[in-house]
């Protein structure tokens, strides 16, 4: 069985195929803006341009004739964004004919990493631009046991990155500046029951620089509280469910010094830690791929009527038979 799916939630507009087996092809097309975070409607302009070119490239790799089904990220994200995709995905379903299926972009991050790591029943922690989550299985659903009350932490970092003139994406350089740091400095530590806010941090951080502390040392500081604030979430899901495994998704998940906290946190308490290749940990068509052909598998697809777009689609709504 082969799936073809395409990812277009915020700055990507990325195409994979994957068999059972393997990722057979990805490619795709970043969105950098001109100036400031995403635009929306920028984005979903960018996408609706790079479309054809991604998939022209797909198709010099995979033979259209093979695609079983044809998937796409349903939500949530951007409306404009997602109808660009969702329309690629009709149009192209239409053309081969074959069966339709809109795929949960969270539960895509989650599947896509049990995947590519093996890990059978963790408590995720999925950490982008726009979402940050710690999300585990419980019965025939995945639920949500903590998450932000404001931003997410991807965006956290980049509106930070942005105040001190860093391109986007800012999560890279505020690591490499973060590693050069020598001193920490306190900030704003918001756990509220099992929830967590960022937008103090932030705040916090433009203040620093205002007041001309070293920038690596506020890097190095924002990151530390963040990512604490993360793995002790965390860390209360896995006690609290009973869980000996912690998967990291999502673009932060490529954070060097996040991985590190969370892999130490599991060693306390003698659970596996699993993180998946980078390429797989930001948005990406691949994923979309893997979770549509699950979903074929047992016998899901989505009618077109059924097939517009849901911006605030939660993870908790989707039925689980696998
Ligand atoms: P996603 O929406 O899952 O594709 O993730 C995108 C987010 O990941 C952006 O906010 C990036 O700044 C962030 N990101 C990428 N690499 C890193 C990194 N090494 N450290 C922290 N954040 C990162
Ligand atoms: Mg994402």
């Amino acid at each position: 069985m082969i799936s073809l799916g395409i990812e277009s939630t915020a700055w990507n507009f990325s195409v994979g195929v994957v068999s059972e087996d393997e990722v057979i092809a990805l490619e795709g097309d970043a969105y950098i803006p001109r100036e400031g975070g995403i635009h929306p409607r920028e984005a979903a302009q960018h996408h609706s341009e790079v479309a054809g070119k991604v998939l022209a490239r797909i198709f010099e790799k995979v033979n259209p004739g093979e695609i079983d089904a044809v998937s796409f990220s349903q939500g949530p994200g951007m409306g404009p964004c997602l109808r660009i995709g969702a329309t690629v995905a009709r149009t192209l379903a239409l053309k081969l004919d074959k069966p339709l299926i809109g795929v949960n972009h969270c539960l895509a991050h989650v599947e896509i990493g049990r995947w590519l790591t093996g890990a059978e029943d963790p408590v995720t922690l999925y950490v982008s631009g726009g979402n940050s989550q710690v999300i585990a299985r419980r019965g025939g659903r995945y639920r949500v046991f903590g998450e932000t009350l404001d931003i997410g932490i991807g965006n956290a970092i980049d509106k930070f990155a942005r105040y001190i003139s860093l391109p986007h994406p800012g999560g890279p350089e505020v690591e490499r500046l973060a590693e050069r740091g020598e001193r920490y400095i306190e900030m704003p530590y918001v756990v509220k029951g099992m929830d967590f806010s960022f937008s103090g941090i932030v705040t916090h951080a433009m203040k620093l620089c205002d007041e001309g502390y070293r920038i690596e040392d506020i890097a190095f500081s924002f990151q530390e509280t963040a990512f604490a604030m993360l793995v002790e979430v965390t860390e209360r899901a896995m006690a609290y469910l009973g869980k000996e495994e912690c998967l990291l998704v999502g673009g932060v998940g490529a954070n060097s010094r996040l991985q590190e906290m969370l892999g130490l946190m599991c060693t306390d308490r003698n659970a596996e830690f699993f993180a998946p290749p980078k390429r797989y940990m930001g948005d990406n068509g691949a994923m979309i791929a893997y979770t549509g052909l699950l979903m074929m598998k047992h016998g899901i697809r989505t009618e077109l009527s059924e097939s517009y777009v849901k911006p605030d689609f939660r993870i908790e709504e989707v039925e689980i038979p696998w």
